[in-house]
């Protein structure tokens, strides 16, 4: 597994936000995480970035413990976050948000290489290279957020809730995007989702978070067929 996330819990103050999650990540998986809001799963996100410490539990990447290493550490070991929100450097060029995301590499032949990659992922971002990231629309800045993601040269790249604010039309090409960025360069990818239909028609294995635990785990194909989980997440039918 490349991750294995073991009875993780996190606690804010008195209030348990996430008690003992167990979860895993194949090489190479887009894993979904579905839950209404409030279930945990920002709490799961942020634990595993570093940006939260976990009160027990382990979370193993490519082997090692990572729970309660800084976001910085985890970041460069290749499990990086594109946060709920987008948060782009509005007064920079777009070009420059992605020279951040590649601002800890060294490799420059390999970034310039990966830079012409996202343009070709993300057409959109290659018309608006010298623009600020602020003018762009909500769609094109979680865009730049994930195409800034893809230049810290991530392993995993976990998505937090990448459809918020975001037309069906838009959702389903970053979702078309997302699974050729795993499909090209094998990075696997968490995303969590309250949009649970375009989740599971474009994810491998899904998990579903209800009130800071796991109640359900499977393949998307299998959850998809679930009554109960047609009638709790897709809206019945
Ligand atoms: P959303 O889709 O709204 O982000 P979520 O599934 O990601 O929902 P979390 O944001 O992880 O859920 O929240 C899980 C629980 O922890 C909720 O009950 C929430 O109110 C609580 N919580 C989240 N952040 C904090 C905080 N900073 N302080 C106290 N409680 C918090």
């Amino acid at each position: 597994m490349m991750l294995d996330v073991q009875n993780l819990e996190t606690w804010y103050g008195p209030i348990a936000a996430m008690k003992g999650v167990n979860l895993s990540v194949a090489e190479g998986r887009i894993v979904a995480v579905l839950g209404a809001n409030g279930a945990g799963k920002t709490t799961l996100l942020n634990t595993l970035a570093g940006v939260i410490d976990p009160f027990k539990g382990k979370a193993l990447f490519q082997g090692a413990e990572v729970q309660g290493l800084d976001a910085d550490e985890v970041a460069r070991r290749g499990l990086v976050l594109v946060p709920e929100g987008r948060h782009v450097y509005p007064f920079l060029s777009v070009r420059d948000n992605l020279m951040m995301g590649a601002y800890a590499r060294k490799d420059r032949d390999a970034v310039a290489r990966d830079i012409a990659r996202v343009q070709e992922w993300f057409p959109r971002l290659k018309e608006r290279d010298s623009q600020h990231a602020g003018l762009l629309s909500g769609g094109e800045q979680q865009m730049v957020a994930i195409a800034r993601a893809y230049l810290s040269a991530p392993k995993l790249l976990m998505l937090d809730e990448p459809s918020l604010g975001l037309s069906p039309m838009l959702t389903t090409e970053i979702f078309g995007i997302i699974r050729r960025i795993r499909d090209e360069t094998g990075t696997a990818v968490l995303v969590v989702e309250q949009n649970a239909a375009v989740a599971l028609a474009h994810g491998d294995d899904g998990y579903i978070m209800e009130l800071g635990r796991i109640v359900a785990a499977d393949s998307c194909a299998a959850l998809t067929r679930k009554e109960d989980i047609r009638e709790a997440y897709l809206g019945g039918g």
